[in-house]
């Protein structure tokens, strides 16, 4: 809470410019993944696509931020990271799609974009043993090989992060998955197993689809509501500036 976002310039060196940035975690967390797409788009370091990004040169670069928010406990997460203070309305504001999760199936070999973001909040980090890279930059890895199943779902993916999946590509770790979620890790070379269990916001949530359904009704009108009393508020201080309203289109929320 005593934390303020700080921007210091250090020009000590004529050569170089050191900027030092400090930020809340969730904010943070929401620039590096920008910053680290446009890098990866354009294929250049961090410190480039930052000048780029400032420059508005970087085109077309899509980034999904994914938020998860309990409406039975009001708790959210921007990925593993757990919203406090003003953040979680912050971020609400933010929203633009909104989905409820449930495991499913998919025909091709690619998982949706929901279907990442379902894997991810369950799995919170990369599910080798010892890794904690963020799940949300991790692969949606198929459990068994693909070629055996081409009709898998969510219930058969699990996230990896890069280098662990180039690990059990090249057959050095065999992964179980338990239906509870749990992985049991195996490792050819010494023949040790590992357990691991999810740790993101939907680890423990009831992801069957009868329930999701209920509760789908419940987030529109929930979200819609707090979207009113944003548009609102803005109104009311554009007016209060001598400003002409701005006029919000009021689309309805994609499911
Ligand atoms: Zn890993």
């Amino acid at each position: 809470p005593d934390l303020s976002p700080d921007f210091t310039i250090d020009t000590t060196d004529t050569d170089y410019t050191v900027f030092q940035i400090t930020l809340p975690t969730d904010e943070a967390i929401g620039a590096t993944r920008i910053i680290d797409a446009i890098a990866t788009a354009h294929n250049t370091s961090r410190a480039t696509a930052f000048t780029e990004l400032l420059h508005g040169t970087t085109g077309e670069v899509k980034v999904t931020l994914n938020c998860y928010r309990n409406l039975d406990t009001g708790d959210m997460h921007l990925e593993n990271h757990k919203l406090t203070g003003i953040a979680p309305d912050t971020w609400m504001r933010r929203v633009t799609d909104l989905t409820v999760p449930s495991h499913s199936t998919h025909h091709g070999r690619l998982a949706t974009e929901a279907q990442k973001a379902l894997i991810a909040g369950i799995d919170g980090t990369c599910r080798a043993p010892g890794c904690d890279n963020p799940a949300a930059t991790a692969d949606a890895d198929h459990i068994h090989r693909y070629d055996n199943n081409p009709h898998t779902g969510t219930r058969e993916m699990q996230s990896l992060c890069r280098r662990c999946h180039i690990l059990k590509t090249l057959g050095l770790t065999d992964y179980t998955r338990l239906t509870d979620g749990t992985t049991i890790v195996s490792s050819i070379d010494d023949n040790h197993t590992v357990t691991t269990v999810p740790t993101g916001p939907l680890a423990h949530a009831n992801l069957t689809f009868d329930r999701c359904l209920a509760h789908k009704t419940r987030t529109r009108k929930e979200h819609q509501k707090l979207r009113d009393t944003w548009n609102y508020i803005t109104r009311c201080a554009f007016q209060n500036v001598g400003a002409s309203a701005i006029i919000v289109e009021e689309a309805p929320i994609p499911f």
